[in-house]
């Protein structure tokens, strides 16, 4: 193996000129053999298409080389590019040696070319990233999160590390899963039959976290605008395709703004993100728009270059309350929207996204700002079409009285959030933020039907493989 990397494929295919020397390393997609001559389709990652190598029969040891170089099998070639005679690539590669790393067995290997359902495709979940669709979904993904930080730190927002284990356990009650070194077949009690978590290793309960946003907002009291961006967990029994136990949330966190002001951030958020990803992911983009969904473009597009409707939840509720469609869930004020809402106004009154604000404060959790009428408060969620809610945040409460009373009213214990309470105790200021699931992101990018397949390794009831 040369030591200098070898060129990638993707530099090869867009800026390499006739006559060049390259080496390029990578995996066999499929071989045809010919009179006197063979193709290779290869392709290392770095791009949607392959790089064609001609391998003329005078190559040393050609026939043995030729039976090693099936589909899985890696390589590396070192050779010349030349303009290529035949459509669909504008440069190809003749090689002068071939270097077979490791072979692929076609009667074993199970990525033989032809189409595979994405559900086999989980079952090897060691080999699906050298498929065409799920290595233009983690390119995507990558952009998406390249994006993602490149917009922050433009802006000066503070990437903090969240904890994964945490010992609050006041959001998503239920859906936590327990962190314990206990001994499961000896777990100690306490004098009423209880499990005695005092001697479990942090000495009470410990779970894993459901969201970063409480710690977001220790440090938006010191650094003003902060963001985490990190995995977060749950322990939802729901096999859906929006659904995961192991998901990464994207958590801004500003002090000194109010809801107008997250609003303005989340439009702009988006709208960053989707042209950072149509900007540096083209091809894949395309191929999206081509095998998975043909309205991924316009879809974009339509983020891009249009404003967000932006409207209150009452006035969404009179919208939905009015339309010639039954709904499964029927609507009265005080309602929890259901995707199905969501998506008729995302999708079918305003044809964009929309961003509804000031829910009703039995329905949404007990940090959000109370309204002036405290029927509401400053909740707002933005509604993407073909998606339903991807974003969901608040202007949170900075009022110590008012906080408290909520804690108690939602049957919590203020104690246990003394900390959380101290924020509004010493410096308080008014807060707002955000919480954006990652993979819905990327699934609403690229059209994937199954959030199963826009993350590497998913975790959801049941399967914990590879
Ligand atoms: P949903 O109603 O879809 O279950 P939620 O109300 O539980 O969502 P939040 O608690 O507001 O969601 O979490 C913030 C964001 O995290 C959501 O807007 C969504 O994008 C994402 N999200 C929530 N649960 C999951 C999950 N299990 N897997 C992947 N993403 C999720
Ligand atoms: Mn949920």
């Amino acid at each position: 193996m040369t030591s200098d990397r070898a060129k990638r494929i993707i530099d090869i295919l867009q800026q390499g000129q006739p006559d060049e020397q390259v080496t390029v390393q990578g995996w066999v997609r499929t071989k045809r053999e010919s009179k006197g001559f063979s193709f290779m389709e290869l392709n290392d990652g770095s791009f949607m298409a392959n790089l064609q190598v001609v391998i003329n029969a005078d190559l040393p040891d050609y026939e043995v080389v030729i039976k090693k170089i099936n589909t899985g099998a890696s390589v590396e070639v070192v050779g010349t590019l030349v303009t290529s005679q035949g459509k669909g690539q504008r440069i190809e590669l003749r090689a002068a040696s071939i270097t077979v790393f490791g072979e692929a067995d076609p009667e074993t290997y199970p990525l033989q070319k032809k189409r595979h359902s994405f559900e086999f495709l989980r079952s090897i979940g060691h080999l699906r990233a050298r498929t065409n669709t799920l290595s233009a979904v983690f390119r995507v993904r990558n952009a998406c999160a390249a994006a993602i930080h490149q917009f922050f730190q433009e802006r000066g927002f503070l990437w903090i590390h969240a904890p994964i284990i945490t010992a609050n356990d006041c959001e998503g009650a239920g859906e936590l899963f327990t962190v314990t070194s206990l001994d499961l077949q000896k777990l100690p009690q306490t004098a009423d039959q209880k499990v005695d978590f005092t001697q479990d290793f942090f000495g009470k309960k410990a779970y894993l976290t459901v969201s970063g946003q409480l710690q977001a907002e220790v440090m938006a009291m010191a650094f003003r605008d902060v963001y985490t961006f990190g995995p977060t967990f749950r322990a939802e029994n729901s096999n859906t395709s929006r659904h995961l136990a192991e998901f990464w949330m994207v958590e801004p966190e500003m002090a000194f703004c109010n809801l107008q002001g997250n609003m303005d951030l989340a439009e702009d958020f988006l709208k960053y993100v989707f042209k950072y990803v149509l900007d540096h992911c083209q091809a894949d983009m395309e191929f999206f728009q081509e095998r998975i969904d043909k309205t991924v473009l316009a879809t974009a597009e339509n983020i891009i270059n249009n404003q967000f409707e932006r409207l209150t939840y009452t006035e969404a509720i009179a919208i939905l309350q009015k339309a010639d469609k039954t709904f499964e869930f029927p609507v009265n004020w005080g309602l929890d929207l259901q995707s199905e809402h969501e998506r008729y106004l995302a999708e079918e009154v305003f044809k964009k996204p929309v961003i509804l604000t000031n829910y009703p404060v039995e329905i949404k959790a007990f940090y959000m700002r109370l309204d002036e009428d405290e029927k509401t408060v400053a909740a707002m969620d933005v509604l993407a079409p073909n998606i339903g809610e991807i974003i969901g945040g608040s202007q949170r409460e900075e009022r110590l009285d008012v906080l408290e009373r909520r804690i108690i009213q939602q049957g919590m214990d203020p104690a246990d959030l003394w900390w959380y309470l101290d924020l509004r105790r010493y410096g308080t200021v008014p807060h707002a933020g955000f919480g954006l699931g990652f993979e819905r992101l990327v699934q609403f990018m690229t059209g994937m039907g199954n959030i199963r397949d826009v993350i590497p390794f998913p975790r959801f009831p049941e399967n914990a493989d590879f």
